[in-house]
Protein backbone atom coordinates (compact mmCIF):
# COMPACT_ATOMS: atom_id res chain seq x y z
CA UNK A 1 0.00 0.00 0.00
CA UNK A 2 1.06 3.41 -1.07
CA UNK A 3 0.99 5.94 1.91
CA UNK A 4 -2.17 7.59 0.46
CA UNK A 5 -3.98 4.47 1.35
CA UNK A 6 -4.47 3.51 -2.30
CA UNK A 7 -2.46 -0.02 -4.11
CA UNK A 8 -0.55 0.38 -7.09
CA UNK A 9 -2.66 -1.86 -8.81
CA UNK A 10 -5.93 0.00 -7.76
CA UNK A 11 -4.24 2.79 -9.24
CA UNK A 12 -3.97 1.47 -12.05
CA UNK A 13 -6.95 -0.29 -12.63
CA UNK A 14 -8.68 3.50 -12.10
CA UNK A 15 -8.07 5.20 -15.56
CA UNK A 16 -8.41 8.75 -15.00
CA UNK A 17 -6.03 9.12 -11.78
CA UNK A 18 -3.56 6.00 -13.96
CA UNK A 19 -3.84 8.86 -16.78
CA UNK A 20 -3.00 11.58 -14.47
CA UNK A 21 -0.49 9.56 -13.19
CA UNK A 22 1.20 9.03 -16.07
CA UNK A 23 0.71 12.68 -17.20
CA UNK A 24 3.05 13.95 -13.76
CA UNK A 25 5.26 11.19 -14.53
CA UNK A 26 4.50 9.14 -11.47
CA UNK A 27 4.91 5.68 -13.33
CA UNK A 28 7.69 4.02 -14.85
CA UNK A 29 8.22 2.74 -18.01
CA UNK A 30 6.98 -0.76 -16.36
CA UNK A 31 3.60 0.28 -15.90
CA UNK A 32 3.59 2.89 -18.61
CA UNK A 33 3.88 -0.35 -21.24
CA UNK A 34 0.69 -1.65 -20.92
CA UNK A 35 -0.92 1.14 -22.53
CA UNK A 36 -0.01 -0.88 -25.63
CA UNK A 37 0.04 -4.19 -26.94
CA UNK A 38 2.68 -5.35 -29.09
CA UNK A 39 1.33 -7.81 -32.48
CA UNK A 40 3.29 -10.73 -34.12
CA UNK A 41 5.43 -9.28 -36.68
CA UNK A 42 5.82 -5.97 -35.06
CA UNK A 43 10.07 -7.27 -34.60
CA UNK A 44 12.03 -6.99 -37.64
CA UNK A 45 15.05 -7.53 -35.62
CA UNK A 46 15.75 -9.26 -32.51
CA UNK A 47 19.06 -8.71 -30.31
CA UNK A 48 19.68 -10.98 -27.87
CA UNK A 49 22.15 -10.18 -25.10
CA UNK A 50 23.65 -12.27 -22.30
CA UNK A 51 26.05 -11.47 -19.87
CA UNK A 52 27.27 -15.24 -19.64
CA UNK A 53 26.73 -16.58 -16.05
CA UNK A 54 25.97 -13.03 -14.19
CA UNK A 55 24.76 -13.64 -10.78
CA UNK A 56 22.77 -10.66 -9.39
CA UNK A 57 25.60 -9.85 -7.03
CA UNK A 58 27.96 -9.27 -10.32
CA UNK A 59 25.03 -6.59 -11.71
CA UNK A 60 25.35 -4.78 -8.37
CA UNK A 61 29.68 -4.83 -8.16
CA UNK A 62 29.63 -3.48 -11.70
CA UNK A 63 27.26 -0.39 -11.27
CA UNK A 64 28.91 0.09 -7.60
CA UNK A 65 32.46 0.17 -9.39
CA UNK A 66 31.17 1.69 -12.30
CA UNK A 67 30.06 4.53 -9.97
CA UNK A 68 32.84 4.85 -8.13
CA UNK A 69 35.30 4.81 -11.12
CA UNK A 70 33.67 6.52 -13.87
CA UNK A 71 31.13 8.59 -12.17
CA UNK A 72 27.88 6.90 -13.78
CA UNK A 73 25.62 3.91 -13.18
CA UNK A 74 26.02 0.92 -15.75
CA UNK A 75 23.53 1.44 -18.20
CA UNK A 76 21.86 -1.94 -17.57
CA UNK A 77 20.79 -0.12 -13.99
CA UNK A 78 19.84 3.22 -16.11
CA UNK A 79 17.61 1.55 -18.13
CA UNK A 80 15.56 0.30 -15.00
CA UNK A 81 15.74 4.31 -14.00
CA UNK A 82 14.46 5.29 -17.64
CA UNK A 83 11.44 6.64 -19.30
CA UNK A 84 11.79 4.35 -21.43
CA UNK A 85 9.22 0.90 -21.82
CA UNK A 86 10.88 -1.55 -21.04
CA UNK A 87 10.10 -4.78 -19.42
CA UNK A 88 11.96 -6.33 -16.21
CA UNK A 89 11.59 -10.29 -14.22
CA UNK A 90 13.25 -13.11 -12.97
CA UNK A 91 13.55 -16.11 -15.85
CA UNK A 92 14.00 -19.74 -14.36
CA UNK A 93 16.99 -21.24 -16.66
CA UNK A 94 16.62 -25.22 -15.57
CA UNK A 95 17.79 -27.49 -18.18
CA UNK A 96 16.22 -30.89 -19.18
CA UNK A 97 18.04 -32.52 -16.33
CA UNK A 98 19.30 -30.13 -13.45
CA UNK A 99 18.15 -27.41 -12.20
CA UNK A 100 20.96 -25.89 -12.21
CA UNK A 101 22.07 -25.15 -15.77
CA UNK A 102 25.11 -25.13 -18.11
CA UNK A 103 25.68 -22.79 -20.94
CA UNK A 104 25.00 -24.98 -23.59
CA UNK A 105 21.63 -26.19 -22.22
CA UNK A 106 20.88 -22.45 -21.42
CA UNK A 107 21.52 -21.15 -24.12
CA UNK A 108 19.83 -24.21 -26.19
CA UNK A 109 16.52 -23.38 -24.31
CA UNK A 110 16.33 -20.00 -25.80
CA UNK A 111 17.83 -21.49 -29.23
CA UNK A 112 15.21 -24.08 -29.84
CA UNK A 113 12.50 -23.70 -27.24
CA UNK A 114 13.13 -27.12 -25.70
CA UNK A 115 14.98 -27.78 -22.30
CA UNK A 116 17.21 -30.30 -23.07
CA UNK A 117 20.17 -32.37 -20.77
CA UNK A 118 23.57 -30.20 -19.86
CA UNK A 119 26.25 -30.55 -22.23
CA UNK A 120 24.42 -30.79 -25.55
CA UNK A 121 23.31 -28.27 -27.88
CA UNK A 122 19.99 -28.31 -29.31
CA UNK A 123 20.03 -31.60 -29.22
CA UNK A 124 17.42 -33.93 -27.72
CA UNK A 125 17.55 -37.32 -24.76
CA UNK A 126 16.44 -39.11 -27.54
CA UNK A 127 19.08 -37.55 -30.36
CA UNK A 128 16.34 -35.47 -31.59
CA UNK A 129 17.75 -32.32 -33.99
CA UNK A 130 16.41 -29.19 -33.07
CA UNK A 131 16.44 -26.27 -35.75
CA UNK A 132 18.02 -23.31 -34.03
CA UNK A 133 16.61 -19.98 -34.27
CA UNK A 134 19.36 -18.61 -36.41
CA UNK A 135 18.40 -21.25 -39.00
CA UNK A 136 14.71 -20.08 -38.41
CA UNK A 137 15.42 -16.60 -39.38
CA UNK A 138 18.16 -17.66 -41.92
CA UNK A 139 15.34 -19.18 -43.76
CA UNK A 140 12.63 -16.58 -43.57
CA UNK A 141 15.40 -14.12 -45.04
CA UNK A 142 16.80 -12.41 -42.10
CA UNK A 143 20.06 -11.91 -41.51
CA UNK A 144 21.79 -13.73 -38.62
CA UNK A 145 24.93 -12.49 -36.52
CA UNK A 146 26.79 -13.97 -33.45
CA UNK A 147 29.28 -12.25 -31.39
CA UNK A 148 31.15 -12.93 -28.11
CA UNK A 149 34.11 -12.39 -25.91
CA UNK A 150 35.03 -16.40 -25.94
CA UNK A 151 35.59 -18.65 -29.03
CA UNK A 152 32.79 -18.09 -31.33
CA UNK A 153 31.88 -21.98 -31.06
CA UNK A 154 31.31 -21.71 -27.44
CA UNK A 155 28.28 -22.82 -26.08
CA UNK A 156 26.10 -19.74 -25.88
CA UNK A 157 26.57 -18.63 -29.26
CA UNK A 158 26.40 -22.14 -30.66
CA UNK A 159 23.48 -22.33 -28.76
CA UNK A 160 21.87 -20.32 -31.30
CA UNK A 161 23.03 -21.72 -34.47
CA UNK A 162 24.44 -25.44 -34.17
CA UNK A 163 23.07 -29.22 -33.68
CA UNK A 164 25.46 -31.05 -31.66
CA UNK A 165 25.08 -33.80 -29.14
CA UNK A 166 28.57 -32.61 -26.93
CA UNK A 167 29.58 -28.97 -26.85
CA UNK A 168 33.22 -29.45 -26.88
CA UNK A 169 32.78 -30.59 -30.38
CA UNK A 170 33.74 -27.02 -31.59
CA UNK A 171 35.55 -28.12 -34.91
CA UNK A 172 31.87 -29.72 -35.89
CA UNK A 173 30.22 -25.80 -34.69
CA UNK A 174 32.97 -24.15 -36.77
CA UNK A 175 32.00 -25.91 -39.55
CA UNK A 176 28.07 -26.10 -39.32
CA UNK A 177 28.86 -21.89 -38.66
CA UNK A 178 29.94 -22.38 -42.48
CA UNK A 179 27.41 -24.64 -44.17
CA UNK A 180 24.42 -22.72 -42.04
CA UNK A 181 25.91 -19.10 -43.75
CA UNK A 182 25.91 -17.32 -40.62
CA UNK A 183 26.45 -14.02 -41.84
CA UNK A 184 28.27 -12.21 -38.83
CA UNK A 185 30.50 -14.18 -37.01
CA UNK A 186 33.24 -12.52 -34.08
CA UNK A 187 34.87 -13.46 -30.94
CA UNK A 188 37.62 -15.56 -30.34
CA UNK A 189 38.70 -19.19 -31.44
CA UNK A 190 41.13 -19.61 -34.02
CA UNK A 191 42.28 -22.96 -33.21
CA UNK A 192 38.89 -24.27 -34.72
CA UNK A 193 38.91 -22.72 -38.01
CA UNK A 194 42.81 -22.99 -38.83
CA UNK A 195 43.91 -25.76 -40.90
CA UNK A 196 47.33 -26.74 -38.58
CA UNK A 197 44.80 -27.09 -35.15
CA UNK A 198 41.39 -28.63 -36.31
CA UNK A 199 41.78 -32.22 -36.05
CA UNK A 200 40.23 -33.03 -39.51
CA UNK A 201 43.01 -30.70 -41.24
CA UNK A 202 40.13 -28.33 -43.27
CA UNK A 203 41.25 -24.59 -43.80
CA UNK A 204 37.71 -23.06 -42.70
CA UNK A 205 39.21 -19.43 -43.25
CA UNK A 206 39.65 -20.33 -46.59
CA UNK A 207 36.33 -21.89 -46.57
CA UNK A 208 34.63 -18.43 -45.04
CA UNK A 209 36.45 -16.45 -47.79
CA UNK A 210 35.76 -19.09 -51.02
CA UNK A 211 31.98 -18.24 -49.85
CA UNK A 212 32.01 -15.03 -49.40
CA UNK A 213 32.96 -13.77 -46.25
CA UNK A 214 35.88 -11.31 -45.30
CA UNK A 215 37.65 -12.72 -43.10
CA UNK A 216 39.74 -10.46 -40.11
CA UNK A 217 41.94 -11.20 -37.55
CA UNK A 218 42.57 -7.72 -36.04
CA UNK A 219 41.09 -4.51 -34.39
CA UNK A 220 42.38 -2.83 -37.61
CA UNK A 221 41.76 -5.07 -40.31
CA UNK A 222 38.07 -5.11 -38.89
CA UNK A 223 38.09 -1.58 -38.87
CA UNK A 224 39.25 -1.41 -42.45
CA UNK A 225 36.51 -4.23 -43.81
CA UNK A 226 33.91 -3.50 -46.12
CA UNK A 227 30.29 -3.56 -44.82
CA UNK A 228 28.89 -4.75 -47.81
CA UNK A 229 30.17 -8.57 -47.10
CA UNK A 230 29.72 -11.49 -44.64
CA UNK A 231 32.07 -11.54 -42.17
CA UNK A 232 34.13 -13.59 -39.92
CA UNK A 233 36.44 -12.07 -37.31
CA UNK A 234 38.81 -14.03 -35.28
CA UNK A 235 40.45 -12.28 -32.72
CA UNK A 236 42.45 -14.53 -30.80
CA UNK A 237 43.56 -18.40 -30.01
CA UNK A 238 40.79 -19.35 -27.31
CA UNK A 239 38.57 -16.87 -25.64
CA UNK A 240 39.76 -13.34 -25.81
CA UNK A 241 41.65 -12.09 -22.83
CA UNK A 242 39.47 -10.16 -20.14
CA UNK A 243 39.19 -6.65 -20.20
CA UNK A 244 41.59 -6.04 -16.83
CA UNK A 245 44.33 -7.61 -19.21
CA UNK A 246 43.22 -5.77 -21.96
CA UNK A 247 43.40 -2.45 -20.35
CA UNK A 248 46.76 -2.89 -19.14
CA UNK A 249 48.75 -5.05 -22.25
CA UNK A 250 48.97 -2.27 -25.33
CA UNK A 251 49.40 -4.95 -27.57
CA UNK A 252 46.10 -6.40 -26.65
CA UNK A 253 44.12 -2.68 -26.42
CA UNK A 254 45.59 -2.59 -29.96
CA UNK A 255 44.87 -5.97 -31.50
CA UNK A 256 41.31 -7.32 -29.91
CA UNK A 257 38.12 -5.16 -30.67
CA UNK A 258 36.17 -4.67 -27.40
CA UNK A 259 32.65 -6.50 -27.05
CA UNK A 260 30.80 -2.94 -27.96
CA UNK A 261 33.34 -2.70 -31.10
CA UNK A 262 32.07 -6.00 -31.76
CA UNK A 263 28.42 -5.06 -31.49
CA UNK A 264 28.63 -2.35 -33.27
CA UNK A 265 30.37 -3.63 -36.29
CA UNK A 266 28.02 -6.38 -36.35
CA UNK A 267 25.26 -4.15 -36.30
CA UNK A 268 26.04 -1.79 -39.23
CA UNK A 269 26.44 -5.12 -41.08
CA UNK A 270 23.37 -6.63 -40.27
CA UNK A 271 21.21 -3.67 -40.69
CA UNK A 272 21.88 -3.47 -44.49
CA UNK A 273 19.79 -6.39 -44.71
CA UNK A 274 16.23 -5.45 -45.53
CA UNK A 275 14.23 -8.13 -43.86
CA UNK A 276 15.47 -7.77 -40.68
CA UNK A 277 18.12 -9.76 -38.59
CA UNK A 278 18.83 -11.50 -35.52
CA UNK A 279 22.08 -10.65 -33.72
CA UNK A 280 23.03 -12.45 -30.34
CA UNK A 281 25.91 -10.53 -27.96
CA UNK A 282 27.43 -12.59 -25.43
CA UNK A 283 29.94 -11.02 -22.70
CA UNK A 284 31.34 -14.68 -22.13
CA UNK A 285 33.92 -14.52 -20.22
CA UNK A 286 31.97 -12.66 -16.67
CA UNK A 287 30.99 -17.00 -16.45
CA UNK A 288 34.87 -17.60 -16.51
CA UNK A 289 35.66 -14.74 -14.25
CA UNK A 290 33.09 -16.07 -11.41
CA UNK A 291 34.28 -19.75 -12.28
CA UNK A 292 37.87 -18.30 -10.98
CA UNK A 293 36.19 -15.92 -8.68
CA UNK A 294 38.75 -13.36 -9.91
CA UNK A 295 36.65 -10.13 -8.85
CA UNK A 296 38.88 -7.99 -11.26
CA UNK A 297 38.16 -9.64 -14.51
CA UNK A 298 34.70 -10.16 -13.64
CA UNK A 299 33.38 -6.61 -12.65
CA UNK A 300 35.56 -5.59 -15.48
CA UNK A 301 34.16 -7.73 -17.92
CA UNK A 302 30.82 -6.80 -16.89
CA UNK A 303 31.38 -3.32 -17.10
CA UNK A 304 32.43 -4.20 -21.03
CA UNK A 305 29.26 -5.62 -21.13
CA UNK A 306 27.42 -2.82 -20.22
CA UNK A 307 29.38 -1.01 -22.74
CA UNK A 308 27.91 -3.01 -25.61
CA UNK A 309 24.45 -2.05 -24.01
CA UNK A 310 24.78 1.27 -25.12
CA UNK A 311 26.10 0.71 -28.22
CA UNK A 312 22.59 -1.32 -28.66
CA UNK A 313 20.57 1.33 -26.90
CA UNK A 314 21.67 3.59 -29.08
CA UNK A 315 21.28 1.55 -31.97
CA UNK A 316 17.33 1.15 -31.20
CA UNK A 317 16.97 4.56 -29.78
CA UNK A 318 14.49 6.18 -32.09
CA UNK A 319 13.12 2.68 -33.81
CA UNK A 320 10.46 0.61 -32.59
CA UNK A 321 11.23 -2.63 -34.90
CA UNK A 322 14.03 -4.50 -32.66
CA UNK A 323 12.68 -6.45 -29.77
CA UNK A 324 16.38 -6.25 -27.24
CA UNK A 325 16.77 -9.22 -24.46
CA UNK A 326 19.06 -8.46 -21.48
CA UNK A 327 19.85 -11.84 -19.90
CA UNK A 328 21.93 -14.13 -17.85
CA UNK A 329 21.90 -18.11 -18.46
CA UNK A 330 22.79 -18.73 -15.09
CA UNK A 331 24.30 -17.31 -11.62
CA UNK A 332 27.98 -18.08 -11.33
CA UNK A 333 29.54 -18.41 -7.84
CA UNK A 334 27.05 -15.07 -6.63
CA UNK A 335 29.42 -12.97 -5.60
CA UNK A 336 28.95 -9.76 -3.48
CA UNK A 337 30.26 -7.32 -1.45
CA UNK A 338 30.33 -8.16 2.26
CA UNK A 339 29.37 -5.79 5.06
CA UNK A 340 33.17 -5.01 6.50
CA UNK A 341 34.54 -2.54 9.32
CA UNK A 342 32.92 -0.97 11.86
CA UNK A 343 29.30 -0.34 10.92
CA UNK A 344 29.96 -2.03 7.48
CA UNK A 345 31.82 1.47 6.72
CA UNK A 346 35.14 -0.17 4.87
CA UNK A 347 33.39 -1.71 2.30
CA UNK A 348 33.06 1.23 -0.30
CA UNK A 349 36.38 2.04 0.37
CA UNK A 350 37.27 -1.90 -0.14
CA UNK A 351 35.41 -1.91 -3.64
CA UNK A 352 37.52 0.95 -4.43
CA UNK A 353 40.85 -1.09 -4.55
CA UNK A 354 39.24 -2.90 -7.68
CA UNK A 355 40.43 0.17 -9.76
CA UNK A 356 44.07 -0.82 -9.47
CA UNK A 357 43.86 -3.93 -10.28
CA UNK A 358 46.21 -4.38 -13.62
CA UNK A 359 45.47 -8.12 -14.50
CA UNK A 360 43.23 -11.17 -13.77
CA UNK A 361 44.66 -14.64 -11.88
CA UNK A 362 44.50 -15.93 -15.33
CA UNK A 363 47.22 -13.50 -16.20
CA UNK A 364 49.43 -14.68 -12.63
CA UNK A 365 48.57 -18.71 -13.48
CA UNK A 366 50.41 -17.73 -16.94
CA UNK A 367 53.09 -15.81 -15.26
CA UNK A 368 53.79 -19.15 -12.71
CA UNK A 369 53.23 -21.57 -15.58
CA UNK A 370 50.63 -22.98 -13.53
CA UNK A 371 48.46 -25.94 -15.23
CA UNK A 372 45.67 -27.45 -13.61
CA UNK A 373 46.77 -31.03 -14.45
CA UNK A 374 50.01 -30.13 -12.40
CA UNK A 375 49.43 -28.37 -9.15
CA UNK A 376 52.98 -29.03 -8.21
CA UNK A 377 54.72 -25.29 -8.50
CA UNK A 378 57.29 -26.67 -6.25
CA UNK A 379 59.95 -24.11 -6.94
CA UNK A 380 58.14 -20.79 -5.62
CA UNK A 381 58.58 -19.63 -2.30
CA UNK A 382 55.80 -17.70 -0.34
CA UNK A 383 57.20 -14.09 -0.99
CA UNK A 384 57.27 -15.18 -5.06
CA UNK A 385 53.26 -15.18 -4.74
CA UNK A 386 53.45 -11.97 -2.63
CA UNK A 387 54.64 -10.08 -5.22
CA UNK A 388 52.82 -11.48 -7.83
CA UNK A 389 49.58 -10.66 -6.28
CA UNK A 390 50.39 -7.17 -5.70
CA UNK A 391 51.78 -6.90 -9.88
CA UNK A 392 48.63 -8.23 -10.64
CA UNK A 393 46.42 -6.46 -8.15
CA UNK A 394 48.21 -3.55 -6.26
CA UNK A 395 47.30 -5.65 -2.66
CA UNK A 396 49.96 -6.26 -0.48
CA UNK A 397 49.04 -9.71 0.79
CA UNK A 398 50.98 -10.50 4.69
CA UNK A 399 53.23 -13.41 4.64
CA UNK A 400 50.30 -16.45 6.38
CA UNK A 401 48.05 -14.99 3.40
CA UNK A 402 50.98 -15.96 0.97
CA UNK A 403 51.50 -19.14 2.35
CA UNK A 404 48.19 -19.89 2.21
CA UNK A 405 48.21 -19.15 -1.88
CA UNK A 406 51.41 -21.25 -2.03
CA UNK A 407 49.75 -24.38 -0.40
CA UNK A 408 46.32 -23.89 -2.45
CA UNK A 409 49.02 -23.66 -5.57
CA UNK A 410 50.36 -27.37 -4.13
CA UNK A 411 47.18 -29.21 -2.93
CA UNK A 412 47.65 -28.89 0.24
CA UNK A 413 45.55 -26.49 1.41
CA UNK A 414 42.22 -28.21 3.40
CA UNK A 415 38.67 -26.00 3.66
CA UNK A 416 35.42 -26.71 5.23
CA UNK A 417 33.92 -26.80 1.24
CA UNK A 418 36.28 -28.68 -0.94
CA UNK A 419 35.07 -26.33 -3.91
CA UNK A 420 37.19 -23.56 -2.02
CA UNK A 421 40.54 -25.41 -1.78
CA UNK A 422 42.01 -24.48 -5.06
CA UNK A 423 43.98 -21.49 -5.68
CA UNK A 424 41.36 -19.51 -7.63
CA UNK A 425 39.08 -19.17 -3.78
CA UNK A 426 42.14 -19.16 -1.89
CA UNK A 427 43.14 -16.30 -3.61
CA UNK A 428 39.70 -14.50 -3.74
CA UNK A 429 39.90 -15.19 -0.47
CA UNK A 430 42.96 -13.58 0.68
CA UNK A 431 41.58 -10.95 -1.63
CA UNK A 432 38.18 -10.61 0.18
CA UNK A 433 40.13 -9.07 3.03
CA UNK A 434 41.23 -6.39 0.94
CA UNK A 435 38.35 -5.65 -1.81
CA UNK A 436 35.05 -7.12 0.38
CA UNK A 437 34.05 -9.24 -1.97
CA UNK A 438 33.65 -12.78 -1.55
CA UNK A 439 32.02 -15.88 -3.60
CA UNK A 440 30.06 -18.96 -2.22
CA UNK A 441 31.70 -21.50 -5.24
CA UNK A 442 33.25 -22.00 -8.26
CA UNK A 443 30.47 -22.96 -10.40
CA UNK A 444 26.85 -22.03 -11.61
CA UNK A 445 23.85 -21.54 -9.40
CA UNK A 446 20.54 -22.43 -9.38
CA UNK A 447 19.37 -18.61 -9.07
CA UNK A 448 16.47 -17.87 -10.94
CA UNK A 449 18.25 -14.90 -13.19
CA UNK A 450 17.61 -11.15 -13.83
CA UNK A 451 15.97 -10.49 -17.27
CA UNK A 452 15.59 -6.59 -18.65
CA UNK A 453 13.36 -6.31 -22.52
CA UNK A 454 12.42 -3.62 -24.54
CA UNK A 455 10.92 -3.20 -28.21
CA UNK A 456 8.28 -4.68 -29.71
CA UNK A 457 6.74 -7.90 -27.81
CA UNK A 458 9.13 -7.04 -24.47
CA UNK A 459 5.73 -6.34 -23.22
CA UNK A 460 4.82 -9.86 -23.54
CA UNK A 461 7.16 -11.57 -21.24
CA UNK A 462 5.62 -12.46 -17.88
CA UNK A 463 7.07 -10.68 -14.99
CA UNK A 464 8.23 -14.79 -13.79
CA UNK A 465 9.51 -16.62 -16.98
CA UNK A 466 10.34 -20.04 -18.05
CA UNK A 467 13.38 -19.96 -20.49
CA UNK A 468 11.92 -21.51 -23.57
CA UNK A 469 8.78 -18.36 -23.72
CA UNK A 470 11.65 -16.23 -25.58
CA UNK A 471 11.89 -19.09 -28.18
CA UNK A 472 8.68 -18.76 -29.09
CA UNK A 473 8.62 -14.77 -28.17
CA UNK A 474 11.71 -14.06 -30.51
CA UNK A 475 9.93 -16.39 -33.69
CA UNK A 476 6.59 -15.24 -33.23
CA UNK A 477 7.07 -11.41 -32.95
CA UNK A 478 9.19 -11.51 -35.69
CA UNK A 479 7.02 -13.50 -37.33
CA UNK A 480 8.93 -16.41 -38.79
CA UNK A 481 6.90 -19.04 -37.32
CA UNK A 482 6.43 -20.97 -40.58
CA UNK A 483 10.08 -21.78 -41.17
CA UNK A 484 10.57 -23.17 -37.55
CA UNK A 485 9.54 -26.71 -38.70
CA UNK A 486 12.16 -28.68 -41.20
ZN1 LIG B 1 30.17 -21.51 -16.87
Amino acid sequence: MSKKGISRLDFLKTGALSTAALGSGLLTGEARKSRKKSRYGDAKNVIFMVSDGMSSGTLTLADLVKQAHYGDKTNWIKLYESDREYHRGLMDMASLDSNVTDSAAAASSWGCGNRINNGGLNWGPNDEEYKPVCDIFRDAGKATGLVTTTRITHATPAGFASNVPSRGMEDEIAMQYSDRHIDVLMGGGARHFDPERRSDGEDLYSKFTDNGYTVVKTKDELNRATRNSKLLGVFYDSHLPYTVDHNSIPELERDVPTLAEMTKAALDRLDRHEDGFILQVEGGRVDHAAHGNDAGALVYDQIAFDDAIKTVMDYTDGRDDTLVILTTDHGNANPGLSGLGSGYRDSPKMLDTLHDYKHSFEWMYGELGFHWSDDSLNGYMVKDFMDLVETATNTKINRDEGLMIKQAFQGKLRAPFRNRERPGPVLAGVLANYNGVYFISTSHTADYVEIAAWGPGSDRIPTFVRNTALFDLMVDMADVRAYAEG
